[in-house]
Order: structure tokens, then C-alpha cells, then sequence
């Protein structure tokens, strides 16, 4: 008979959402999952899954019952031939990452933080930049998948492919992720070079910028044109490091985040402090040498509010400048550094924000210093209507007030990834108060 466990509260990373669920389980076998699921039909319960708790938004919570798959966590079969691992779907990224590199593979991208779940990770449709590189989930070979009656199905090109292009990013309504197989290169190190820019530079040549480095993003400070660019390309180069405990800690974080909070009292100091830090941290070129892995992830340090909309890459230019514009037009409108520009190719994934186009990711940011919230309503309004009158969609993880109606719209393919989940799961067993709203 599988354990459960009552009065266990369950948080995300950013400690932004929360809930209690009736019944919270930790299984180690298909066998218990299936024990759960016949429990949960017979009392009429939801069914929640959770993978590394990260996601900023309520997409992981429930009242019900919850099943954190931190147990199933295993490597099931490293293909070398064709460098393709196998693993069951509650493995962290971090531990994914080590294994692979002992067998001289590795992911050829990854988000920027690996604390997170590979069925985590797929399902809310993950990405980093680099615009010959679509999403995390595009680095899905194939996947099986415990649906609510508890059929056991596997989806790949060759068996259930419709199946397999909705369960790549599945957001975690079609039923529990058991195994994902991951397509993987040959391990290599990656050169990071950061260095200064200004806005109008980046934007008016973001195509030189896209082809010159395959990991391009920047990092633009609001309030000013200040932008710092960050270049990750393969490199046979030995590993290096500009790390600094005084620069990156003393100033980037302790310093950071006291001026942070003081700012919440005397918001108009914000502008200053995004110049200033950028003059401090920003404007010397730096270069990193690693493992392909240690230079896509970095530390976030701050407990934060983001959102995150991917809108179609031609528009990039206008919506940074219109969002540029808006803020010097109502100074009391403000927002912290920085705003990070990411590129990712576009793919066939139904619910994928970058279904048939190439895209660019427009994350935005507010942090929560000394655990204390930002008055944010007014920025994230303002984005929010300039990602919207772009044809943007927004972060399946991510804040965002969309719903059926504007997802509908957004995504061609939503009526067919809409009739797959109501065949697999009629009764909305894996539904959620966040993904009511995106399907009734
Ligand atoms: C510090 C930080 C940095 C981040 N960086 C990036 C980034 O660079 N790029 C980016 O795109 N995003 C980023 N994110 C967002 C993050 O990648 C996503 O929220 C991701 O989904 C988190 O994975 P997780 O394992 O924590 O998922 P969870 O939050 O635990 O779950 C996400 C969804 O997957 C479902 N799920 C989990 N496991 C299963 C399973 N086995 N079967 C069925 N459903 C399942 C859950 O039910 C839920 O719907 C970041 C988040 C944080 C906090």
C-alpha cells in the first residue's frame, strides 16, 4: 500500500505561491502511481504532479492530492550509438547533467537553473536562447505517459506521434510523465563572453548579433540604453573563471538587494540603481570557460516575480522600444534590472509559445528583497499589452493573465491538444485551479 502523508504544505522556488494538499505522496514505482490513481477516482480527487517545485506561477499546486516524483529518479539506458538517454521523469537536471558528462554526453541546451524535474522542465515548455535551438522539449526523442485510467502509453515519431507533439510540452494535464528519452550531444565547452552595449546597437544589429554567437541573448537595464550582451560559443579552449566573491556576492546580491528594499520605500531611486549597478558590474568585458552545463546555468539569487512572453523574433525591435518608451513616459511606472532578451527556433509542439516561428523571449522581473513584494500591477500591466499586441504568448510557467479565450486565438493548434486531453482525462483528474482557466 503506498504512503501518504497529510499536512505537508507545498511551496515554489519563489515561496510566490502555495497550498496544502489533503494527501501528498512520494512514489517509487508505476505500481504505487497506479495504487494512487485508483484511490483518487474512486474519491472523486485531483491529481497533482510536481517535478522540482520551480515554476513562479500556481501550475504545480493543488488541494488534493499531490505526487512529487523525486524518487523516480533514475537513468534507465544511455544509448552511445545514438547518444540518447533514457530516464525516468522525476530526475533533476543536475543529476542528469553529471551522469551524461561521465558518458561524454551532455544536453545541447539547457534553462538557467537544473534543479528542476526533466518532465518539469518539458511540460511548461522551458527554453534558454540560441536561434538554431528550439525549447528544452524539442530535445525530446520520445516519452511514456500513465494517463487517468491507468494506461501505460508511449509516444514517439513512430508510435502515437500526434500524441507525442501535445505531451512535449503537456503542462502537466494529460496524465503522469513516467520516462523521457533525451536526444544528446557529444559533451563540449562553451566560451562565455559578457560585454557592454547599448540598446540601439543590439537592435539594430540583432541579426549580425544572432549569427555571430550560437547562444546570443542580452540583458537590458530599464530606465536607461545600457545593455550588457552575452556571447556562449563551443570552444576547445581549457576552463577559466572571472568569478569574484566581492563583486558577484558583496555588491551583486548583499549591496543589491538592501538597495532594493530601500527603493520600495523611495521607488524613484530605481532608474539610479539600475545605472549604477550596471557601471559597476557591467561595463568590462569578462570571458567564462566551462562545461557546456556549468555556463548555461547560473544563480539566481533573488526570490523574484517574472514574466516571460515569447513574441514572433521580427517584432523585437518595436516592442523593446515601445516597452523602452513606455517607461520614460510614466516615470512612475518602474522596473528592475534586468529585462533578458532570449532567441529560440520555432517548432511543430502544439502548445510550445514558438509553434511554426522563430521567437524572441521577453523576460521581465521583480524582485522580492528581504522576501518583500514589489508593487508590480502596472509594469506587468504595460507588458503585458505590448507582448499581447505582438502576438505574443506567454510562459506556460510564467505570470500571465490569459485565458481559453486568448489561448485560442494564440495557438492554432489548441482544439486538437484541447480534444487529446479531454480523450485522455474526461473527468479533468490532472486539472488545477491555473489550468481551469486555460481550458473551461
Ligand atoms: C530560478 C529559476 C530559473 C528559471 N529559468 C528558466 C529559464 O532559463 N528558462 C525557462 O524557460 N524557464 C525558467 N524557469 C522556469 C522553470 O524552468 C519551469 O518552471 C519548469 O517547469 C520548472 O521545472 P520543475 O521540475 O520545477 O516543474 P514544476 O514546477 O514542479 O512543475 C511544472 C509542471 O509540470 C508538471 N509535472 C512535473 N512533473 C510531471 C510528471 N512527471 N508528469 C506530469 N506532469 C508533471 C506539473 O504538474 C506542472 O504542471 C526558471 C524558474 C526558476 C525558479
Amino acid at each position: 500500500m503506498v504512503h501518504a502523508q497529510g499536512g505537508v504544505k507545498f511551496q515554489n522556488w519563489a515561496k510566490t505561491y502555495g497550498c496544502s494538499p489533503e494527501m501528498y505522496f512520494q512514489p517509487s514505482t508505476v505500481e504505487e502511481l497506479k495504487e494512487i490513481l485508483d484511490l483518487a477516482r474512486q474519491r472523486s480527487k485531483k491529481v497533482k504532479v510536481v517535478g522540482g517545485g520551480h515554476s513562479p506561477s500556481d501550475i504545480a499546486c493543488t488541494d488534493d492530492f499531490m505526487i512529487q516524483m523525486g524518487r523516480m529518479n533514475k537513468i534507465l539506458k544511455i544509448n552511445k550509438e545514438k547518444k540518447q538517454v533514457t530516464v525516468e521523469a522525476g530526475i533533476l537536471l543536475s543529476d542528469l547533467n553529471v551522469e551524461l558528462n561521465k558518458h561524454g554526453l551532455a544536453l545541447p541546451i539547457l534553462g538557467a537553473v537544473s534543479e528542476v524535474a526533466a518532465a518539469g522542465v518539458i511540460g511548461t515548455g522551458t527554453h534558454n536562447t540560441g536561434i538554431r535551438h528550439g525549447i528544452f522539449a524539442t530535445q525530446v526523442a520520445s516519452l511514456t505517459l500513465l494517463t487517468a485510467s491507468g494506461e501505460i502509453l508511449e509516444c514517439s515519431e513512430s508510435m502515437n506521434p500526434e500524441l507525442l507533439q501535445a505531451a512535449r510540452v503537456h503542462l502537466g494535464c494529460l496524465g503522469i510523465i513516467l520516462t523521457i528519452t533525451f536526444q544528446c550531444v557529444t559533451e563540449f565547452y562553451l566560451q562565455e563572453t559578457t560585454f557592454p552595449s547599448t540598446l540601439k546597437e543590439v537592435l539594430d544589429n540583432l541579426d549580425s548579433h544572432l549569427k555571430k554567437s550560437e547562444y546570443f541573448r542580452f540583458l537590458w537595464f530599464p530606465h536607461s540604453e545600457n545593455v550588457s550582451v552575452i556571447y556562449q560559443d563551443h570552444t576547445n579552449k581549457p576552463p577559466s573563471s572571472s568569478a569574484s566573491w566581492f563583486w558577484d556576492y558583496a555588491i551583486g546580491y548583499y549591496l543589491l538587494e538592501l538597495l532594493l528594499w530601500i527603493s520600495t520605500f523611495l521607488p524613484c531611486l530605481l532608474p539610479w540603481i539600475n545605472r549604477f549597478f550596471f557601471w559597476l558590474l557591467f561595463t568590462s568585458k569578462v570571458e567564462n570557460v566551462n562545461l557546456s552545463y556549468k555556463i548555461f546555468n547560473y544563480e539566481c539569487r533573488f526570490k523574484q516575480h517574472v514574466q516571460d512572453w515569447a513574441i514572433p523574433i521580427e517584432k523585437t525591435k518595436e516592442a523593446l522600444l515601445e516597452l523602452k518608451g513606455l517607461l520614460e513616459s510614466n516615470p512612475k511606472v518602474v522596473a528592475h534590472y534586468p529585462v533578458e532578451v532570449r532567441f529560440t527556433r520555432g517548432d511543430d509542439i502544439l502548445l510550445s509559445p514558438c509553434f511554426q516561428r522563430d521567437s524572441c523571449y521577453m523576460n521581465i522581473i521583480m524582485y522580492r528583497p528581504y522576501g518583500k513584494d514589489v508593487p508590480r500591477l502596472d509594469y506587468w500591466l504595460a507588458y503585458e499589452g505590448i507582448m499581447k499586441k505582438s502576438g505574443g504568448r506567454p510562459h506556460w510557467a510564467k505570470a500571465h493573465t490569459s485565458t481559453r479565450r486568448d489561448f485560442e486565438k494564440m495557438y492554432p493548434e489548441f482544439p486538437k491538444f484541447c480534444s487529446i486531453r479531454e480523450k485522455l482525462d474526461p473527468r479533468g483528474m490532472f486539472l488545477n485551479a491555473y489550468l481551469e482557466k486555460v481550458f473551461y
